[in-house]
């Protein structure tokens, strides 16, 4: 079976893991901050908070900008059900915004027209997760002058789109948002086994993350209410979690970071081959944004039904049974039942259906092979005829 991704482990993240093993800190020593600020300085971000998974981030990040009870939290439909359930944590209610049909990104028409009805109705969002989805940035310009106009905050879930750039800038630099999140699970782009990253330009968003990783407890008498008791002391000033990286992915992280620059390349080399290759096919190939250069996790192409005698679903099937690691990202979120019990109607965002019902996520990740790609292609010809 090709799969549709794949981390690559090198002799290199090999070691540097075993190195870790035999040295003092297991958890909570000097290759988090450090895997930290490698990661900031790369994409320009003032901040970064390393985690335990990315839906981790999602929730520390929600907490941070003061997300809860009262409130909502909108995000595309088009997106792993964290981008939403980071909502429900705080006690928020959670609402979608249809997708671009050519981006499938959260579309910012839709968003205006969302908000102009909820800012009447009195029921305005105060976080907006704004997912990019296969790693092609949102249009981010037009969401943060959304966010001035409405007075909402900006979460960019960039699990599929470290190492991309909007409008020539990182990913996670934060111009056009308050808070960037990064996954590192082993199908993602770079990967700590498990893990995510939270990063801001801002301090005091960034202090308060990182506390809620850890209990909610700081150890910076400038945080605390009174002066230290002792050495000893530290305080609990929030209610945060145990959500913290150990020093042994930290140390895979910074490894994996080292290749970051050139597993994006590899992606955007593999996903132009694609373009060449599916040229004929009865297919659309994923549009790229001019301001953007995507962190191509994903390589999602949609079948044209209309050209073809076979459904969705057997093409699917036909490939699978092939030995082509297909997927499908992603079922649409609102129609997840733990959402449907929340009243959402399966055809409330038709654009997201209409590509739940042609998409399909080709293998794509650098260890996949320009043979093995030939033969992904040979395999979707045959399961389209
Ligand atoms: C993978 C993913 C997540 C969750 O990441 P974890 O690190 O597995 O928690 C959240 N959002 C999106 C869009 C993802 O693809």
């Amino acid at each position: 079976m090709i799969p549709y991704g794949r981390q690559e482990i090198t002799d290199q993240d090999i070691a540097a893991v075993l190195e870790v093993l035999k040295s003092d800190y297991l958890t909570q020593g000097p290759k988090v901050p450090e895997f930290e600020r490698q990661v900031a300085d790369h994409v320009g971000a003032r901040h970064a908070c390393a985690v335990n998974s990315a839906t981790s981030a999602l929730h520390i990040a929600c907490v941070a900008l003061g997300l809860g009870a009262g409130d909502w939290l909108w995000t595309s439909p088009l997106t792993f059900v964290a981008s939403a359930n980071c909502g429900l944590y705080c006690g928020a209610q959670v609402d979608f915004v249809d997708v671009d049909p050519k981006t499938y990104n959260l579309c910012p028409e839709a968003l205006a027209k969302k908000l102009t009805k909820a800012k009447a109705e009195g029921r305005l969002p105060k976080v907006l997760v704004a997912v990019h989805l296969t790693g092609q940035p949102c249009d981010m310009a037009a969401i943060f002058e959304l966010s001035r106009q409405y007075g909402f905050r900006v979460i960019e879930d960039a699990s599929h789109a470290i190492g991309g750039k909007y409008q020539g800038a990182f990913i996670g630099s934060g111009r056009f948002s308050d808070i960037t999140v990064f996954s590192f699970h082993p199908v993602k782009i770079v990967t700590t086994a498990e893990g995510g990253m939270a990063l801001t330009n801002d301090d005091q968003l960034a202090s308060r993350m990182m506390r809620l990783r850890s209990h909610g407890i700081t150890r910076d008498p400038a945080e605390m209410t009174q002066e230290p008791d002792g050495p000893w002391y530290y305080q609990q000033v929030d209610l945060g979690f145990n959500y913290r990286m150990t020093e042994l992915q930290a140390a895979l992280g910074i490894s994996q970071v080292g290749r970051l620059d050139q597993y994006v390349a590899r992606r955007h080399e593999l996903a132009r081959q694609y373009d060449e290759l599916l040229q004929e096919l009865p297919v659309i190939t994923p549009w790229q944004h001019p301001d953007s250069y995507s962190g191509f996790h994903l390589y999602v192409i949609r079948l044209r039904l209309d050209l073809i005698t076979r459904s969705h679903r057997e093409v699917f099937e036909a490939l699978r049974d092939r030995g082509i690691g297909v997927n499908l990202h992603y079922i649409p979120v609102h129609t997840q039942p733990f959402y449907q019990a929340m009243g959402f109607e399966r055809d409330d965002f038709p654009e997201s259906m209409r590509y739940y019902g042609e998409a399909i996520s080709l293998p794509l990740f650098p260890l996949l092979t320009d043979q093995q790609q030939v033969e992904v292609v040979a395999a979707l010809k045959e399961a389209l005829t």
